[in-house]
């Protein structure tokens, strides 16, 4: 098991899971707002719920725009963004070939919640590293539900 990388507050953590499954049969997709703490671990202390403005929202997913626009605006100056998270349906908690084509490299971790069994979602935490010039590879990271 590899070092801890990121902490989730519990009341993000649950609100991050009701929002997919309410979403259910789509895809849903939300942020994560938080701060880097002093030894540069992040920690989730905020779940904002975007609405998914994809075409074919059974199997993608794009953030609303202005949806994103209001969240980040409203959170500036106060907290970071220190996730993406995106449900998959059906499917596992790894990223698809479309996930991996995303521009947001640089946010410190991207969250995936499985709920192929809806009574027991399956959650994975990632982070793109960035390899030599423009290649960036996406690695699992381990993360810790706190109380506070
Ligand atoms: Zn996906």
């Amino acid at each position: 098991m590899h070092r801890l990388q990121i902490q989730i507050r519990r009341q993000a953590w649950s609100e991050m899971i009701g929002h997919c499954l309410e979403a259910m049969p789509r895809e849903a997709c939300g942020l994560l707002f938080g701060c880097l703490s002093a030894a540069g671990i992040p920690a989730a202390e905020h779940y904002v719920p975007v609405a998914n403005a994809a075409k074919n929202p059974l199997h993608s997913f794009e953030l609303h725009p202005q949806e994103l626009v209001r969240a980040l605006y409203a959170a500036s100056g106060k907290q970071e963004l220190v996730g993406i998270v995106h449900s998959h349906p059906r499917a596992a908690p790894y990223p698809s070939d479309q996930d991996l084509a995303t521009l947001w490299h640089t946010t410190p971790s991207h969250w995936i919640v499985s709920l192929r069994n809806p009574s027991l979602p399956e959650v994975n935490a990632f982070a793109f590293r960035k390899r030599q010039r423009e290649n960036f590879s996406l690695e699992a990271i381990s993360y810790e539900i706190v109380m506070e």
